[in-house]
């Protein structure tokens, strides 16, 4: 093994090697409310954007909606040289909510990356919208906060990140049929499958740009995140062994809705990160789900207080309560701040390297044996613990087992690429959690979890040992 421990303890406390070289710009700086705030207008006028309204209609209806959202994305990549491929998956669905076969089109746009195009974060929002009658498809449904400001929001960060270039790639995705059956994030995953893409992260954002509830109560300073806990695709021999040996609360998407929050907090003033360990809300769904059923690493994004007079429901006034999902109920600065740590998440992911897969040994033993394969654009890696009682991963590291010292980093050269790192730390193995963060002089992935089916791969079908 040709690895170097470094005794630097710090090294990695401060997420990216080479921080002594000039400071990161940060894009987020450019989200404007404003624009934000025009994109939601322009989406509104369409009247609706249920997913069985017209298709070719020019000015009502979800077929001018989707067309003016890939339009949107054309004009932004003519604004950066062409960075921006614009494509309109589609299929004919059909289903509970969809009496008859439908069209169905997305509007996805996709910034290569520079050095691994083929690892890929995804941005998204659902373009359609609905009323209190989830099959009216001819009323008004103005689906400003669902999901008109997810949809905004997934505009403007093309727009500020498609200035940049990235190692990995950014696909920014508009998504039809949610309100009908997750139709679009089905054909989004289906689609994400097919063109073989390495998913590390879907950040899904579906209501968020309100900040009180129908009771009053307001907070814009929280957002959700909502992360899955055991992972949808185990297998039932998975499933056995993190009954046995612990892991449930360490599926990749739980680890990405982590190092969101550590993200989030290194902005004082911007949102703080509630993280929700569940998929979704009570009851509810989202098209992170689709994504999930395939083993793809997604949240969801959602406000801290839902409003259900102004989601969801018929425009019309009952006893002087004013109901409908209309524009006037957004808080266009807390949708910007929600862009601002969308934007900051896809900037830090498309730089970082794609997480490793730890596997781990620690029976009858007083130490741990950790070991991952190296990664493509990753030149250091940090071990990470908490006790298994514990939220968070620990910023620094504890005393060994007997009180010796130990590195939480790893180094190693860039020539290492497919060769195995073996790291032993000197802890009994029983009572922590153990993960590794891929680095390289820009940033540091998410944390992999060493339980079974931590890696943020998809769980191969035919394998079911763990890994
Ligand atoms: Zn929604």
């Amino acid at each position: 093994m040709r690895y170097l421990i470094v005794t630097l303890a710090a090294f990695c406390s401060s997420a990216a090697i080479a921080q002594s070289e000039a400071e990161p710009i940060d894009p987020a700086v450019s989200v404007s409310a404003d624009r934000l705030e025009a994109d939601l207008e322009r989406l509104v006028a369409f009247s609706t954007r249920h997913t069985m309204s017209a298709q070719d209609d020019p000015e009502r209806g979800i077929g001018a909606a989707v067309d003016w959202g890939a339009d949107s994305f054309r004009a932004i990549s003519a604004d950066c040289g062409n960075c921006l491929e614009v494509v309109l998956p589609e299929r004919v669905v059909q289903g509970r909510r969809i009496p008859t076969p439908t069209r169905l089109r997305n509007a996805v746009a996709i910034q290569r990356g520079t050095e691994r195009p083929n690892e890929v974060v995804i941005v998204q929002g659902h373009i359609d919208s609905r009323v209190s009658d989830v099959m009216d498809f001819t009323s008004d449904a103005p689906g400003a906060n669902d999901d008109g400001s997810g949809t905004a929001l997934v505009i403007e960060a093309a727009r500020v990140l498609s200035k940049q270039k990235y190692a990995a790639t950014i696909v920014y995705a508009l998504l039809s049929g949610e309100e009908q059956g997750l139709y679009g994030g089905q054909l989004m995953a289906d689609y994400a499958e097919e063109q073989g893409w390495t998913v590390k992260a879907v950040l899904n954002n579906d209501i968020v740009g309100g900040s009180c509830g129908s009771d009053g109560y307001c907070d814009d300073t929280h957002v959700r995140v909502f992360s899955e806990g055991p992972r949808a695709d185990l297998t039932d021999d998975i499933r056995a062994a993190q009954r046995r040996n612990g892991g449930e609360n360490d599926s990749p998407s739980r680890n990405l809705s982590r190092w969101l929050d550590t993200i989030a907090d290194e902005y004082p003033g911007e949102l703080d990160v509630r993280q929700i360990w569940r998929t979704d809300r009570m009851g509810r769904g989202g098209d992170q789900i689709p994504f999930l059923d395939k083993g793809y690493p997604a949240v969801r994004f959602s406000v801290a207080v839902e409003d259900y007079d102004h989601q969801h429901q018929d425009l019309r006034e009952e006893e002087g309560v004013t109901y409908g999902d209309t524009t006037d109920e957004m808080d266009f600065g807390y949708l910007a701040k929600v862009t601002r740590l969308n934007v900051r998440a896809l900037d830090r992911l498309a730089n970082a390297p794609m997480p490793v897969a730890p596997t781990i040994d620690a029976a009858v033993r007083t130490d741990t044996a950790l070991s991952w394969q190296t990664i493509a654009g990753a030149d250091a890696y940090c071990v990470r613990v908490r006790r298994t009682d514990e939220a968070a991963w620990r910023a620094s590291v504890p005393a060994g087992t007997a009180g010796q010292d130990w590195s939480d980093c790893v180094v190693t050269s860039e020539q290492l690429a497919g060769e195995k790192v073996d790291f032993i730390v000197p802890l009994r193995g029983d009572d922590w959690i153990f993960g590794v963060q891929a680095l390289n002089e820009l940033e540091a992935s998410p944390v992999a979890s060493a339980v079974p089916a931590g890696s943020f791969a998809p769980i191969p079908k035919e394998q079911g040992d763990s890994e």
